[in-house]
């Protein structure tokens, strides 16, 4: 990504910009935000400008330096990262020597010390040594959810950006480039519940996908395997949430098309969709099928959450 992709923090973006152009990058910076907001994704773009090989317009994005930190294969970048206890005194320590031998390929070294907030004080100091001299043709980038963790000491040899989230449009038109099948209406929701916070946002769809799929796989199995009872309990975790409930219908649908190909003898992938397949007529999955796009229809509606899972627990079973 370049930095005129990265979505909001317009003035941020100004500032950073302007340095690259002038080449007057400080040696150290502290990016910091919340989860999500992009401070691993900015500290890639500012890597990236360091081991550019172009004569202008830094970073490219297709050199041969742009390209292996894009993969993160630069010999010249190094990542360290608090969460995999890579901070330690020791680990600072090494970087401290190593800071100081030339770089590879590049024409200088990176570092990228993400989630600073697990950096002890021990450590902190032993950083501190190598950005009172720091070595030349070095760049550290240390992400932190808030550069208020880190030592005064450390924070001051350093310039501090700070990431806010993108906004609920920029989150909505992210989503909807990562996932093109999902309804527009319900990616703006969840934006706007995770506050424009785009890493959320993602999150949030992905995760609830996930659920969302395993619950609707469940529910198929158990209107042809399990009690009525055990079908009941399923479909009512459906009444918890209206969007939640959205999501497994929609991979519903997703199951029953593929049931109705796996009955007319094509072959498809999903096993809860071969194994309906088999123990159902091919009348009754169009019904299904036909039962389940009613009740998508019906979420729509003002509908009684907690009626629509009996009713559908009833029209389910088999
Ligand atoms: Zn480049």
């Amino acid at each position: 990504m370049l930095l005129t992709e990265f979505a909001g923090n317009a003035e941020l973006k100004y500032e950073l910009g302007e340095n690259m152009k002038r080449g007057t990058l400080p040696h150290a910076i502290i990016i910091e935000g919340a989860a999500g907001t992009g401070k691993r994704t900015l500290a890639d773009i500012i890597a990236q400008y360091c081991v550019c090989r172009a004569d202008s317009g830094r970073p490219c994005g297709v050199c041969n330096g742009c390209m292996k930190a894009q993969k993160k294969i630069h010999p010249d970048i190094f990542y360290a990262d608090g969460e995999k206890k890579e901070l330690s005194v020791d680990s600072i320590r090494n970087i401290r020597s190593e800071a100081y031998i030339k770089p590879n390929e590049a024409p200088m070294k990176v570092y990228i010390l993400s989630n600073c907030e697990k950096m002890l004080v021990s450590a902190q100091n032993a950083f501190l040594k190598v950005l009172e001299e720091p070595p030349k043709n070095v760049q550290f980038i240390m992400t932190v959810k808030s550069a208020s963790s880190m030592l005064q000491t450390v924070r001051s040899r350093s310039r501090i950006f700070s990431l806010y989230p993108a906004g609920v449009g920029n989150a909505v038109k992210i989503a909807e480039k990562r996932f093109p099948n999902k309804d527009i209406d319900e990616i703006r929701h969840i934006a706007e519940i995770c506050d424009g916070n785009i890493g959320m946002t993602l999150q949030m769809i992905e995760s609830g996908g996930e659920e969302a799929r395993k619950l609707a796989e469940d529910i198929f199995l158990a209107a042809t395997q399990s009690t009525e009872y055990a079908l009941l309990t399923l479909t009512g975790r459906l009444a918890a949430d209206r969007n939640f409930a959205v999501n497994v219908l929609d991979c519903m649908t997703e199951i029953a098309a593929d049931c109705m190909k796996a009955a007319a003898g094509v072959k498809v992938s999903s096993h809860t969709a071969n194994d309906t397949a088999e123990r159902y007529s091919k009348k009754r999955i169009a019904e299904t099928a036909e039962n389940i796009r009613y009740a998508r229809k019906i979420l729509n509606t003002n509908v009684n959450l907690n009626l629509f899972c009996t009713w559908l627990s009833s029209v389910l079973r088999t």
